[in-house]
């Protein structure tokens, strides 16, 4: 029987486990902490229950789920696992140590990933005794019910350990879709604009209402402000600032200050009570709503040409992770096709007419766009 194992059992290793353990494959799992060990079954058991009470899930069913994952002390006996993912605290010197114990342990055709946000994987894999089986599977929160996961190579990843992974993790329900090692893969690089944007224009004046508005009427499910309320304007800052550190602080990852002042003051979004918008609701779009739109989705399409640019994965790749991975209702290029090389264009020119030096940067067609 085919084996996953998962190291680190918090919120999104514990995700993990539930996702393939659901889909039928032996489970393996374990965690540095004892706590969180002798807790993980309980903890699943008591996150499905409400499936169970709304007859979502049949009690024997969630009983079989449980039943196909043993909970074992450590890496060490983790020695039948076919594909053994960690998710374990984002520090690289932690999970190469963990690797380097995996590899002591597992059959010479194993494959090891990383489920790392922002770590580089080919960074990760030094060391290995073989580093071609070592690959990303970057999974989304919550893990059982985000369908994408970023299948990430690094220059050395095997053909072998990725079909393998791919194969294993379709047939546990995901998307998979290749991309490669660079900083943010592509959901949380392909974002950044789409949060930015917005932000240069609320220091441009515009009210966090419109801007969302604008958005909402555009079949967005979520504005971009609302979205940094939802998640927290402190992750979002952090996972804006580690980018731009990785991009040589390139313009296009450029941190505004609006940002840094709503984390400055505590308006953290929705676990403080009060963020961009929250507590209130976007009014109606403004008569320029078009304009708002327009602005931003050319600088979502400029960001994914640039990515494109960058080898290792494709439009279609890109579109799809955007819209499972943030709900988009299209993606970058559908939204190139539907505007047309021109309009984009056109709009990128604007924005670097008016737009203060530092930022001019910013708004530099991707070679999609120019050629
Ligand atoms: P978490 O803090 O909820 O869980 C981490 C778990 O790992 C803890 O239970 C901890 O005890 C355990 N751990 C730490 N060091 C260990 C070791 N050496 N061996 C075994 N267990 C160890 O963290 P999380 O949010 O689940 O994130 C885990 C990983 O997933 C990180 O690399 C993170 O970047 C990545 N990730 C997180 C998200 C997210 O939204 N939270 C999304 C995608 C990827």
């Amino acid at each position: 029987m085919t084996t996953i194992a998962v190291i680190g059992l918090g919120t999104m290793g514990l995700g993990i486990v539930q996702t393939y353990a659901a889909a039928g494959f032996a489970v393996l799992a374990t965690d540095a902490v004892a706590g969180a060990r002798e807790t993980a079954l309980d903890r699943l058991r008591a996150g499905l229950a409400p499936r169970v009470q709304a007859g979502k899930m049949a009690q024997d069913d969630l009983d079989a789920l449980l039943a196909r994952i043993t909970v074992v002390a450590g890496p060490e006996a983790m020695g039948r696992a076919d594909l053994a993912i960690e998710a374990v605290v984002e520090r690289i010197e932690v999970k190469r140590d963990l690797f380097a114990a995996l590899e002591r342990v597992v059959s010479p055709d194993a494959v090891l990933a990383t489920n790392t946000s922002s770590l580089s994987v080919a960074a990760m894999a030094q060391g290995l005794s073989r580093p071609q089986r070592l690959l990303g599977l970057h999974f989304f929160n919550p893990a059982p019910v985000m369908k994408l996961v970023e299948l990430v190579a690094h220059p050395h990843t095997g053909t072998e350990a990725l079909d393998k992974a791919r194969h294993l993790t379709e047939a546990a329900g995901k998307t998979v879709i290749p991309c490669p090692d660079r900083p943010g893969f592509i959901v949380n690089r392909c974002a950044r604009p789409f949060y930015g944007e917005a932000l240069a224009l609320l220091e441009e004046g515009r009210s966090a209402s419109q801007i969302d508005a604008a958005m909402l009427a555009a079949g967005y499910r979520l504005g971009p402000l609302g979205l940094i309320d939802l998640v927290g304007a402190d992750i979002n800052l952090a996972a804006t600032e580690s980018l731009a550190a990785a991009m040589d602080h390139h313009p296009r990852y450029h941190v505004f200050d609006a940002l840094r002042r709503q984390v400055d003051r505590g308006d953290l979004g929705r676990k403080t009570g009060k963020g961009f918008l929250y507590p209130d609701q976007p009014g109606p779009a403004p008569k320029d709503a078009e304009d708002i739109v327009l602005r931003i989705e050319a600088t979502l399409v400029n960001e994914a040409g640039w990515l494109l640019a960058e080898g290792g994965t494709t439009q279609q790749g890109i579109d799809t992770a955007l819209k499972l991975g943030l709900n988009f209702p299209r993606g970058p290029f559908e939204i190139l096709a539907a505007h047309g090389h021109e309009r984009v264009l056109d709009q990128l020119a604007q924005l670097a007419a008016a737009a203060p030096a530092h930022l001019h940067g910013r708004y530099q067609p991707a070679p999609v766009l120019a050629g």
